[in-house]
């Protein structure tokens, strides 16, 4: 009967330790994700200004003007320097 119980008891340890330790694995994954989440929707709600450093390594968006041809951040929409408009979405048309 004594070592019965002794295997139910560590049945049950053995049981509670890996539920506890999917339930951690589970959490921290979980914590992540929103960590992550989060941090993209932070950058996204206060990154309109013009004064953002460039963190990222994507590539600058020259301006189309000829004579302006300022070298923009990447997710700047219009020149900093003459107000064009920086059509990085839209294929380039070459001529002119
Ligand atoms: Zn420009």
């Amino acid at each position: 009967m004594m070592m019965a119980d002794g295997m139910f008891g560590a049945i049950a340890i053995v049981m509670v330790v890996g539920f506890f330790g999917f339930f951690f694995v589970v959490a921290m994954a979980l914590f992540r994700v929103v960590g992550t989440l989060f941090r993209r929707l932070f950058m996204i709600g206060g990154g309109d200004d013009s004064a953002r450093p460039v963190s990222f390594a994507t590539r600058n968006v020259h301006c189309r003007n000829p004579q302006c041809r300022h070298t923009n951040i990447p997710t700047a929409r219009y020149c900093a320097r003459c107000g064009q408009r920086l059509a990085a979405l839209e294929h380039v048309d070459q001529h002119g």
